[in-house]
């Protein structure tokens, strides 16, 4: 085996830029330029007393890939610098991230706060799973009503559940205000950043506790597989990494050096996405047959001066109505050519939603109706293709409901 140098230190005060394609590395001693995944469930060792060493966390070293594994820990390292967290726990899915952080920080008999925006399968979590399973009681409160959280927080709750912006109507709420009510409270903040991404929003910059994410969306970006995170400060890092030790919720070595890999290009993939949905929804406001229509780089959009404020882009989320309701927002849909029809997004491939029949068909039509999915709304997320040939695409959309 050639005898190589060590690797070379990373420089200190990277930029978030750099460090989503420099930090965290793990690399063996054979000079591999990229990392490696390592498949392999345990780790064997020199001699018994290297194993007593490293079993009793007096020496460092790799123990058993339920929850330690280099790619893993690469994966979690990167995606920590990269959310400003202290630590970051990878998880099998998004939704076990947030089973993770309900485990970490609930007991029965406790109260969680949380806004009535939340990704649907947490809001069948918070509804169902958590008082059916575990005794604890879920309050809904609108995202950006202050004085509703002020109250439903006041009434002895443990945790506050929030995602900013809402998907598909992007509600936003202020972080710093809402994390200062939860302060004062005595209420952890838990934030969902799978839509704006640290690119956009990094949440511990404005008082939150806990961030969760689900890395099937942006944080691959190009669909392959499904994988979460549980990220948050210090003084909860013990608690959560013995809660993956003991529950297992834990993120494969491959699907973490997909993630690796994946995580090189978000800040790429993020910027290129949010300027062509900018330019698109610039389009889309001249077109006939376009109502209601929402993206934050809008700046006559209610949230755009919000964003402007904690967001560092506008995102790729755009949302519009369609004349003729269920039936328009069908038809449009089945005439466009290029965009995908899935619930998916943060793929380099544009996708397409039509909400009211698919991501919120569970939820009863008043509920929907006040979070603003009306039977004509579609949801555009916007992938890597040029604007001209998605504007193209959805010409052909229009022209089908308008013609
Ligand atoms: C997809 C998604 C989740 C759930 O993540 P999975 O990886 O599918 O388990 C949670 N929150 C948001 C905002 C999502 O888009």
């Amino acid at each position: 085996m050639p005898d190589r140098p060590t690797r070379r230190k990373l420089p200190a005060n990277l930029s978030q830029q750099t460090a989503g394609v420099r930090a965290g590395s793990v690399f063996s001693d054979l000079g591999e330029h990229s990392e490696l995944p390592f498949l392999t469930s345990s780790f064997a060792y020199r001699s018994a007393a290297e194993a007593a060493a490293v079993f009793a966390g007096e020496q460092d070293g790799f123990v058993y890939s339920r929850y330690t594994n280099p790619t893993v820990q690469s994966f979690e390292q990167r995606l920590a610098r990269l959310e400003k967290a202290d630590f970051c726990v990878a998880t099998a899915s998004g939704m076990s991230a947030l089973l993770m952080l309900a485990l970490c920080t609930l007991r029965p008999g406790d109260k969680v706060v949380s806004s009535d925006a939340l990704f649907g399968t947490s809001v069948t979590m918070l509804r169902n799973y958590l008082p059916e399973h575990l005794g604890v009681e879920c309050e809904f409160v609108p995202l950006a009503d202050l004085e509703a959280w002020d109250k439903a927080l006041a009434s002895g709750a443990r945790l506050a559940l929030l995602e900013t912006p809402s998907n598909p109507m992007l509600e936003q709420v202020e972080l710093k205000a809402l994390s200062a009510l939860c302060r004062r409270h005595g209420v952890q903040l838990a934030v969902d950043n799978t839509l704006p991404t640290p690119i956009h929003l990094r949440p511990f910059e404005l008082g939150a506790d806990w961030v969760w994410t689900s890395a099937t969306k942006w944080l691959d970006g190009q669909g392959r597989c499904v994988g979460g995170a549980l990220l948050g400060r210090r003084e909860n890092e013990a608690a959560a990494r013995n809660c993956m030790r003991v529950c297992g919720l834990t993120m494969g070595a491959f699907d973490a050096w997909v993630l690796l890999k994946g995580l090189e290009t978000l800040h790429a993939r993020v910027e290129a996405a949010s300027r062509t949905a900018a330019e698109i929804a610039r389009w889309l406001r001249r077109q006939d047959g376009v109502e209601a229509l929402a993206c934050l780089s809008l700046p006559d959009h209610p949230g755009h001066r919000l964003a402007k404020e904690q967001m560092d882009g506008f995102g790729s989320l755009i949302s519009f109505c369609l004349p003729g309701g269920q039936q328009g927002a069908w038809r449009f849909t089945d005439n466009t050519a290029l965009v995908s029809i899935t619930a998916n997004l943060g793929d380099t491939r544009s996708t397409l939603t039509h909400p009211a029949t698919t991501t919120h068909r569970s939820l009863p039509e008043e509920e929907r109706a006040r979070l603003g999915i009306a039977p004509g709304l579609v949801r555009l997320a916007v992938g890597l293709e040029s604007a001209e040939d998605l504007k193209a695409d959805l010409q052909r959309g229009l022209e089908a409901v308008t013609g």
